[in-house]
């Protein structure tokens, strides 16, 4: 089969690799960590919603990359969060076999425009303009689960010029990894190539021009980004 252009193939290198990672789609998990809900201000119900969005391919930075602040947003912020990267083609996974479709794990940001995002909000609006934006979403390389193991707790922390300011650890998360993969398949098919954030812990905050981010999760290669 030949094909009349060639689009971009957006991938993500892997640890102790030559190969790369193409990246499909983009999944993105909300409310994740009950700290982060209760400082987004959201009421506590008592089971927390399966929230989702989507970034396109073509949201991945690479790491060690210069993210330029969007020009219609007054308060860009950052949002760490474990990444995963999906190896093969499932629909209704069940828990119990979630994990085999695991290729492996990385640190992702889940930039975000908040002022847009809370707007949107108030008038009922999809979040794309907050979320899902080009270069919206650095990632740092995969490391791959024969190298990681299947995570399920490890600390998870931002820093910003040198200052924490997200701190928590993976057990926290209110979905694990395998209840995430489950709970997406029963909406969407994933396919190898699919990326799904899962959510942020708390301390989410403004970025400003200059600013160095450095994200790291325990076992994982770990990122950094500047602000300009
Ligand atoms: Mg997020």
């Amino acid at each position: 089969m030949s094909f009349i252009n060639t689009p971009p193939q957006i991938s993500i290198p892997i640890t102790g690799s030559a190969e790369t990672f193409p990246v499909h789609q983009i999944y993105c998990v909300g409310r994740n960590y009950q700290k982060h809900i209760s400082e987004m201000g959201y009421s506590q119900g008592k089971t927390v919603p399966f929230v989702l969005f989507l970034k396109p391919p073509d949201a991945v930075v690479q790491n060690g990359q210069t993210v330029c602040m969007p020009g219609f947003t007054n308060d860009f912020q950052h949002e760490v969060e474990l990444v995963i990267a999906i190896k093969k083609e499932g629909s209704k996974i069940s828990e119990k076999l979630a994990l085999e479709y695991v290729f492996g794990y990385s640190v992702g940001i889940d930039l975000t425009c908040r002022d847009l995002q809370n707007e949107a909000k108030k008038k009922g609006r999809p979040w794309t303009f907050a979320k899902s934006l080009q270069n919206s979403a650095p990632i740092s390389d995969i490391t791959p689960v024969e190298k990681c193991g299947y995570l399920q707790e490890g600390n998870i922390q931002l820093s910003v010029n040198g200052n924490i300011r997200q701190k928590n650890d993976l057990k926290n998360m209110i979905r694990p990894v395998q209840k995430i993969i489950s709970e997406l398949s029963q909406f969407y098919t994933l396919f190898p190539g699919d990326i799904i954030f899962t959510g942020t812990p708390d301390g989410v905050g403004k970025l400003k021009k200059g600013d160095r981010i450095f994200a790291e999760i325990d076992g994982l290669e770990p990122l950094t980004i500047t602000i300009n």
